[in-house]
């Protein structure tokens, strides 16, 4: 028996395949990332208080010696089992390790992948149908999401549709690339609905209440890119893809004059008007700081052509009135 399993053994220290599960878990929350393990990091502590180790668990030491160096390297026997464990986690591509999640963070840390996502949410008992909501993203999404940020489509000529797209996406890479889509949008708006600001999200921190809507949608071969997306609440999601409302091209709302057609038991939330708080609007919605990731004019249009309801009982077919 090795000095270190010695140590493990005498000290009563979890097993480490309970600490793997638990750093799945923790990783879950945490957004997918956590530092590489030292002192004075919360989920250090965190996670000694799960397993409720006694004083002597926490701060004992192992001593190596280099030989090389002929110095002796003191390290905590909790941290080295932590180590341990996100180590074999790595060896499982269940997480990435720190070096080679700098490269996308810049920062060493070890993140999950999709393989270790999938089962922190079978441990968490979450169906990995909620995985679009979740706040936590996973290297390859992450890799994705970051592609979209820094190389935008040019403003110019922008093309919104996507011709090779397929509407039924069932491939590992478009799933994927989906998911990136909505990471990046919802990231780019910082959690909030464009419209009306709502910024909410479960209470156990994993899946936010805003979506990424597509301008151009899917089923038309909108392409993925975030001027091709606007975070919405799901309500005002729901009203923007029934053609409600649309977007001019200063970011102001136009509304469907369908609304004035309305009951007047319609659209109101107890005290609060849906319709004609939409109505009343008219100041830009929220955009992001950078202006080339800003919905794109041609995408913009194509929905208030073909989505937006312009006159009662009229789709999309004439807004030259507004639009000069
Ligand atoms: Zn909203």
């Amino acid at each position: 028996m090795s000095y270190e399993s010695k140590m493990l053994a005498e000290l009563r220290m979890p097993p480490r395949k309970r600490v793997e599960q638990a750093l799945l878990r923790i990783l879950l929350r945490y957004g997918g990332v956590i530092k590489e393990f030292g002192s004075g990091q919360e989920i250090v502590d965190e996670l000694a208080d799960q397993f409720e180790l006694s004083e002597p668990q926490r701060s004992a030491f192992l001593e190596t010696v280099y030989r090389k160096q002929n110095r002796v390297k003191r390290s905590l026997l909790w941290h080295r089992l932590l180590f341990r464990a996100a180590d074999s986690l790595a060896r499982e591509n269940m997480v990435s390790r720190p070096s080679q999640t700098i490269e996308l963070t810049h920062r060493k840390e070890w993140m999950l992948t999709e393989k270790g996502l999938d089962k922190a949410l079978k441990l968490c008992n979450i169906p990995l149908t909620q995985k679009d909501c979740l706040s936590t993203k996973s290297f390859e999404v992450r890799k994705i999401v970051n592609k979209l940020k820094q190389s935008p489509p040019s403003r110019r000529d922008y093309d919104p549709f996507d011709k090779r797209k397929r509407i039924v996406q069932t491939t590992r890479e478009a799933v994927l690339r989906n998911r990136g889509f909505r990471q990046a949008v919802t990231e780019a708006y910082h959690y909030k609905c464009a419209v009306c600001g709502l910024k909410v999200k479960s209470p156990d921190s994993l899946l936010w209440e805003v979506a990424a809507a597509h301008i151009v949608p899917n089923r038309s071969f909108g392409r993925d890119d975030i001027c091709n997306g606007i975070a919405l609440c799901h309500l005002h999601h729901w009203a923007f893809d029934v053609g409600w409302f649309t977007l001019l091209d200063d970011y102001k709302l136009r509304v469907s004059p369908q609304v004035s057609r309305l009951p007047s038991d319609f659209g109101r939330i107890s005290g609060y008007e849906f319709f004609r708080a939409l109505k009343d609007s008219n100041a830009k919605i929220n955009l992001p700081k950078r202006s080339e990731i800003h919905p794109h004019p041609n995408a913009m249009r194509w929905h208030r052509e073909n989505v937006f309801y312009q006159q009662a009982n009229c789709k999309g077919t004439v807004y030259d009135e507004w639009q000069q």
